[in-house]
């Protein structure tokens, strides 16, 4: 079997005005993340993820923050577009794993829902779907709330 493993990293800053979208999720919040698109730092560390896991490219390479046609995207949409290069190149994607890190607010309660909609981009069972959040303990910009940021490992089988 050849297995493949990729690492995706993402930080947006903090700031008022915008939606805070993490996994797709809205989030009742008085300040969103700063971005071209929709600025969903887990969604967009997930598409590195698997991008690097494939070989191929980042996702600036793919959707540039200066092409129009993706002011305000849904990352959800970005994501199924990794999957599907993904799969044109015959990967099948075994699990994802990923890591919010985040002062404020609150994002353990809404994992489940998080991991809904990441399972419904990606077509992968929920059950291979890990997502943790954490704070950064109040240290550097993080722990200040002046950016949200998110990690992420995957694991793609090539068919
Ligand atoms: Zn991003």
């Amino acid at each position: 079997m050849n297995f493949r493993v990729g690492h995706g990293y993402d930080i947006h800053r903090t700031v008022t005005g915008r939606p805070l979208v993490l996994g797709g999720v809205t989030f009742d919040c008085d300040f969103g993340l700063e971005g071209h698109s929709d600025a969903d730092c887990v969604t967009h560390a997930i598409c590195d993820a698997l991008l690097g896991a494939a070989g191929l490219p980042d996702i600036g390479h793919f959707f540039p923050n200066t092409d129009p046609a993706y002011k305000n995207i849904d990352s959800q949409v970005l994501l199924a577009r990794v999957c599907g290069e993904l799969s044109k190149r015959s990967f099948a994607i075994s699990n994802i794993d990923a890591t919010v890190v985040a002062e404020k607010p609150k994002i353990y309660p809404r994992l489940t829902e998080m991991k809904a909609v990441l399972a419904k981009s990606t077509h992968v069972p929920v059950a291979n779907i890990g997502l943790k959040a954490t704070t950064n303990e109040g240290i550097d910009d993080i722990g200040r709330g002046l950016a949200i940021a998110a990690h992420a490992v995957v694991l793609i089988v090539k068919a």
